[in-house]
């Protein structure tokens, strides 16, 4: 390679380490400061479904479709959506033939396929971000919790919602969308409740009540993610969480507090809350201003949820990744110009990702208004909703 470029990526979610695949693949040096231990470190979470315009997209750029293929599940597109009452609303059932257009993968796989396809010691691990600041000769100059500091001429952030690099671009700070969510899981569903596994089947089964709504999915490690959120009236406030006296450091409490926010739900709806064992995770969800962009500085850009946090209705991980993509090809089409090429970068991202913010806000928007559920199901049906 000519011009191999020399870049600091802070973060390994999908989009950093995606990014930097693609990068160590053209003969970049790579290094990614991650604040997680290791990669055991945290639970990652559900799953996510990759679109084939921009997460399954960046996969192929970067030679690892068949690698995507063997762990994503394409008949975890099914969904049933609900009300609170049992009504079934709207019905998917993916059929054998499936394209795949948007195959569930779990996160913690997606991650474990991306570090497998790095050279071995592009991730820092247990490397926290503290601060960042413009070296005198140019560059940035890193400070990582411990203390230790680095100095790197291309810099991107990749750290998600809370991102310690975007006061260095933007004063733009997440706002609560008044809603909060908690968390859960049942685990190795089929054998302790083979009757729940059967209602929630191979994908989603979603209810969406008044004010309220339960989303379990299916992952492929034998658990079934239960989210609930929670936006009427009375539990809303941005400070909700932590005002409602719901002990969810104590999950078994925690439970039992929940449950009767569910009254009047179905019996499948509480019979899934009340499996959920492990820990609970209560999130009040936030999200950037729709369109946010700031002024360029060298050497310095941002992707996913740092740059464009955004209601969480399936585009964040695949718009992040669609940003990787993006970046690594302007890298390629600048040689030797770096900075030439994070503002070409970042003129196509402001474009591209403002409507898919404004397309999660309108779907978030008709979640959470009094008829959501039938609102959802018009939109499934390509009625607008
Ligand atoms: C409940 C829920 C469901 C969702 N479902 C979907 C879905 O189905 N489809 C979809 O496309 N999106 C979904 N999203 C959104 C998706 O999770 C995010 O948009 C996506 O993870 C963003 O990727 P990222 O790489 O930008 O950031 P992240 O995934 O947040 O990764 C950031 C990384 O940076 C690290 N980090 C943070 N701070 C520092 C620091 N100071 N120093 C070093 N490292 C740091 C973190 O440990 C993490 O590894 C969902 C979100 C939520 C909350």
């Amino acid at each position: 390679m000519a011009h191999p470029t020399e870049v600091a990526i802070v973060g390994g979610g999908p989009g950093g380490l995606t990014l930097a695949r693609l990068l160590t693949m053209r003969g970049d040096r790579v290094t990614v400061y991650e604040r997680d231990a290791g990669r055991a470190a945290r639970t990652q979470g559900g799953t996510l479904d990759l679109h084939a315009d921009t997460g399954q997209r960046a996969l192929r750029a970067a030679g690892l479709t068949e690698a995507f293929r063997r762990h994503a599940r394409p008949e975890g597109e099914d969904m049933l959506l609900l009300d609170h009452t049992g009504t079934v609303l709207h019905r998917d059932d993916t059929p054998d033939d499936s394209p795949a257009l948007r195959p569930e993968i779990d996160r913690a796989d997606l991650r474990d396929l991306l570090l497998d396809a790095l050279p071995p010691g592009t991730v820092a691990w247990g490397r926290a971000l503290r601060t960042a600041a413009p070296a005198p000769d140019g560059g940035w100059e890193l400070e990582f919790a411990d203390g230790d500091r680095a100095r790197h001429r291309v810099l991107i952030g990749a750290d998600g919602a809370h991102s310690r690099l975007r006061p260095l671009l933007t004063p733009a700070v997440p706002h609560h969308l008044g809603v909060n969510t908690v968390e859960g899981a049942v685990p190795d569903i089929d054998r302790t409740h083979p009757g729940l596994a059967a209602t929630v089947g191979r994908g989603s089964y979603w209810v969406v009540g008044d004010g309220r709504s339960l989303a379990a999915q299916r992952c492929s490690d034998g658990s079934v993610r239960v989210g609930l959120s929670f936006h009427g009236p009375a539990h809303r406030a941005a400070d909700w969480l932590t005002t409602c006296g719901i002990p969810f450091a104590r999950p078994d409490e925690a439970r039992a507090a929940l449950l009767p926010l569910f009254d009047g739900w179905t019996p499948a709806c509480r019979a899934l809350i009340s499996a959920c064992t492990g820990p609970l995770t209560p999130r009040a969800l936030t999200a950037l201003p729709v369109g946010l962009r700031w002024a360029h500085r060298p050497g310095l850009t941002l992707l996913g949820d740092a740059a464009h946090l955004m209601p969480p209705v399936s585009h964040g991980a695949n718009a992040a990744m669609r940003d990787a993509l993006e970046l690594a090809t302007a890298l390629d089409a600048a040689p030797g110009d770096p900075d030439a090429a994070l503002r070409a970068y970042e003129e196509e991202m402001f474009a591209r990702t403002a409507g898919v913010a404004a397309e999660s806000a309108r779907i978030l928007e008709m979640i959470t208004s009094p008829a959501g559920g039938r609102r959802i199901a018009a939109f499934f049906r390509g009625e607008g909703g």
